[in-house]
């Protein structure tokens, strides 16, 4: 049993750690004692802003959407409400059949509500599959159901590979084919449960735009929010400090810490982990075994983001624009971020552009070294938007195995993760590889990571 002046370890310092970290702080026992191991030199994980032309330019993530509340209700917790700022723009494009067209509105990750918005971008043969689902009878949804199969059933292919599988892929860098309805369009899914029309249904579950806008991010960056979270927080901090393992002892957790030539033993009374699947499952493997086999069963996709600084602004008006797999581009997707947020903007006239490259299972393009990627990218914007002139600035920032691919299923792997890691003594997961990819689903798994322990000691000491 812990004794007064418990230790707890928060392994992982990206956003789930960090906010794990927060809540252990604000529910522990009072003198517990909170240290986060990072294995890199720097908090943040997949929140990483740097210098770039002068300017904080997201290496990672870019915003949250705020239709969830966590993160907003973090930030402004952290005391950043006031730094928050929206896009200047939303306006958006997907190349399609030969040329850029406006992205369809109102449609859930891709599946339209309205056939009559998909003219250009689908072919006339396409729109007139997708109406057949007014008619077509109901199909077999099971528990869980991969989103390309389902939407493809109900409204043809087209619609999956020009809107469905590109949206995804922005998000998820995942193709539709492979991807749990359950855990992408959670929304959709309970709506086709009522209705066996996928369009219908899609207008059920399509959410009116709200007063302000769908994201925010930190004027100055996301890093801004890492940094300010792990203050709250007032854990100890601890960077290049990879946890090498993790063990039972009779009384809590032994980690050992550091590299194998100078190993350094922690021992901890609780622990949450908040790792990509793949070291979890290594940690976990020794002790906490079926939990460890069902995280080394979530594949993971890499990415590259390839951000590029022009002297003039793009051609084409809006926030960006995404590329469908079947135009056989290298780039995915192209944020025009001068244009779309306001503090990157710079007065020196510069345009900052991030192109994302990569899809789940496709590393052939990836194996490029950083020069020739970059001048790939800047050529595709090119084609693309018809941008004249070189970038004066390139930067390629590669997040390998960076987002989990969520399979048919994925919940209830969850589900099994959690029961099995509930059976250990103060022990918790959060992160990405569990509920959800984006920032404000990370944020709650820390949360709820965090509470679960900070309750635990205080169950345990109270014992
Ligand atoms: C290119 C890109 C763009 C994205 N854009 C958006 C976006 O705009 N909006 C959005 O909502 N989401 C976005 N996401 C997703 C989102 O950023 C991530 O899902 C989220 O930040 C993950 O947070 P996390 O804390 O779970 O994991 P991570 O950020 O991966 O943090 C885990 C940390 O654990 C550390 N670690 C790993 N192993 C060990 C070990 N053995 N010991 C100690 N530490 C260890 C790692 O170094 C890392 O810092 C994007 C992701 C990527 C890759």
């Amino acid at each position: 049993m812990p004794a007064p002046g418990q230790r707890v370890a928060v392994i992982g310092g990206g956003i789930a750690g960090l906010t794990a970290a927060l809540a252990v702080s604000r529910a522990a026992p009072a003198g517990t004692h909170l240290t986060v191991l990072e294995a890199s030199s720097e908090l943040g994980g997949k929140l990483h802003t740097s210098d770039f032309a002068g300017l904080p330019v997201e290496e990672g993530a870019e915003a949250f959407l705020v239709r969830r509340p966590e993160a907003l209700t973090l930030a402004r917790d952290v005391g950043l409400g006031s730094d928050l700022v929206g896009p200047a723009t939303l306006a958006a494009w997907v190349w399609s059949r030969g040329r850029l067209r406006p992205l369809p509105p109102r449609t859930v990750l891709g599946v339209p509500t309205d056939v009559r918005t998909l003219d250009g971008v689908v072919s006339p043969r396409g729109r007139a599959r997708a109406l057949a689902d007014l008619l077509l009878p109901r199909t077999q949804l099971g528990t869980d159901v991969a989103v390309g199969r389902y939407v493809a059933a109900r409204l043809g292919p087209e619609i999956v590979d020009r809107l469905v599988d590109p949206l995804l892929g922005g998000v998820y860098a995942g193709r539709a084919a492979d991807l749990s309805m359950a855990v992408a369009v959670p929304d959709l899914m309970r709506a086709v449960r009522r209705d066996r029309s996928l369009l219908r249904a899609a207008r059920a579950a399509h959410r009116p735009p709200q007063n302000g806008p769908v994201f925010q991010t930190v004027a100055g960056g996301l890093a801004r929010l890492v940094a300010a979270v792990a203050e709250a927080s007032s854990a100890e901090v601890r960077t290049n400090a990879v946890v090498r393992e993790l063990r039972r002892t009779p009384s809590g957790w032994r980690l050992v810490v550091g590299s194998a030539a100078a190993p350094e033993v922690v021992l901890v009374d609780g622990v949450v982990l908040a790792v990509p699947a793949a070291p979890a499952a290594r940690l976990l493997a020794p002790d906490v075994p079926r939990a460890a086999a069902e995280l080394a069963a979530v594949d993971y996709a890499s990415v590259a983001v390839v951000t590029l600084a022009y002297p003039s602004a793009a051609p084409v008006a809006g926030s960006g624009l995404l590329v469908p797999a079947v135009e056989g581009r290298l780039v995915k997707a192209v944020t025009f971020a001068s244009a779309k947020w306001p503090h990157l903007a710079a007065d020196s006239g510069l345009h900052i552009l991030r192109c994302s490259i990569g899809r789940h299972g496709e590393t052939a393009d990836l194996q490029r070294d950083d020069p020739e990627l970059a001048r790939a990218a800047a050529e595709e914007v090119a084609s693309l938007t018809g941008q004249r002139g070189w970038p004066v600035a390139t930067r390629v920032t590669r997040w390998g195995g960076g987002l989990p691919q969520y399979a048919v299923g994925h919940l209830d792997r969850v589900a099994r993760i959690r029961a099995a890691a509930a059976l250990q003594p103060r022990l918790a997961v959060a992160g990405a590889a569990y509920d959800g990819i984006g920032i404000p689903a990370c944020i709650a798994s820390g949360e709820r990571a965090g509470q679960q322990v900070a309750a635990a000691l205080s169950a345990a000491q109270s014992a």
